[in-house]
């Protein structure tokens, strides 16, 4: 099976890696450096065991790409719709573009681009770090789901068992929604609050004021998780986002370090779809479309930053 990763950073790398000794792999990467220091020195994978350099080609320019089973799309939310043009270019027929991204919508936006019967959603709770490039650290593992419907249940099979093969634990399922939401809630409480005020994770459970707002920002999403039906998966939703958080009590979240990096975060994937989420049935998310507000204005003030 030929398998192009759309996206390469720290998760795309990781999981063509791993892909690399069960398929025919490729990835795909704007990041010019990243992709020559694959190309000259490999890619480097580093966990917990210590690292292993994986030969795995890589390449800026999609039309270098050949006809594709499937594409996983492992970009940030903000280039998802570039990633859906150049899966249309490079996918058989037959083929099917799958997002592992975190939040809403990106499904949403490969079906726009490639049609319904194409596009494919799954979560995955392996996480990874780029070190700088052609470097990646296998940072978390967990189970992968991966939705399987009648129409690619055949071909949903196979892609799963080829993941189990390559070491990434992988279970079908026909409704994910769960399990996205389940993730969304905790992204909302500590993303945009981590990249507005600067701090690691566990920080937001030790300071009263972000806390509250931590909560009250998780108690919306779980509104809205309630009125459209979708059972979270674990009973005290408040509680497992401090949980994470002190769990995660040293980690920079995504969108710290995008914030930091001066980048695009991924704001209206996590706040911003609860916000849309919520207006879409007629209820108000106040919290979050603050916090929303703060990071597109935090985003749209990286050029003028004072040193
Ligand atoms: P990433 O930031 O590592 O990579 C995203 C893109 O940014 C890639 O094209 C990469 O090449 C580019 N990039 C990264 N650093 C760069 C630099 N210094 N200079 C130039 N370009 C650079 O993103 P990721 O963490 O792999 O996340 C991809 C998707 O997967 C997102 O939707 C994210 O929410 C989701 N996700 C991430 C994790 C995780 O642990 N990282 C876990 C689950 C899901």
């Amino acid at each position: 099976m030929r398998i192009t990763i759309i996206g390469a950073g720290a998760m795309g790398s990781l999981f063509g890696g791993l892909l690399a000794s069960v398929a025919q792999v490729g990835l795909v990467d704007p990041w010019r450096e990243h992709v020559e220091a694959i190309r000259r020195d490999g890619l480097r994978l580093v966990e917990p065991d210590g690292e292993k350099v994986i030969q795995v080609s890589a390449t800026t320019d999609p039309a270098e790409v050949g006809p594709t089973d499937l594409a996983i799309i492992f970009l940030k939310s903000h280039q998802t719709e570039w990633g859906a043009e150049i899966a249309r270019n490079i996918l058989k027929l037959d083929g099917l573009a799958l997002t592992l991204q975190n939040g809403l919508g990106n499904r949403d936006v490969l079906a726009h681009v490639l049609g319904k019967a194409r596009a494919w959603q799954g979560v995955t709770a392996h996480g990874a770090t780029l070190l700088g490039p052609g470097k990646v650290r296998h940072a978390g593992r967990g189970p992968t789901h991966l939705e399987t419907r009648p129409d690619i249940a055949g071909r949903a099979e196979q892609v799963a068992g080829l993941f189990q093969q390559a070491g990434i634990e992988t279970h079908l399922s026909p409704d994910l929604d769960s399990l996205i939401w389940g993730k969304l809630v905790i992204n909302v409480g500590i993303n945009a609050l981590t990249g507005i005020l600067h701090v690691p994770n566990g920080k937001l459970g030790e300071m009263d004021a972000a806390r509250a707002l931590m909560d009250a920002a998780v108690e919306e999403a779980v509104q809205v998780a309630r009125a459209k039906g979708i059972a979270l998966p674990y009973d005290d939703p408040i509680q497992k986002v401090r949980d994470v958080c002190a769990a995660t009590a040293a980690n920079r979240s995504s969108m710290l370090q995008d914030v930091l990096r001066g980048s695009p975060t991924e704001i209206d994937v996590i706040n911003g779809a609860i916000v849309r989420e919520a207006s879409a049935l007629g209820l108000q998310a106040p919290v979050n479309k603050m916090l929303t507000g703060f990071i597109k204005a935090i985003e749209a003030s990286y050029s003028a930053r004072v040193a």
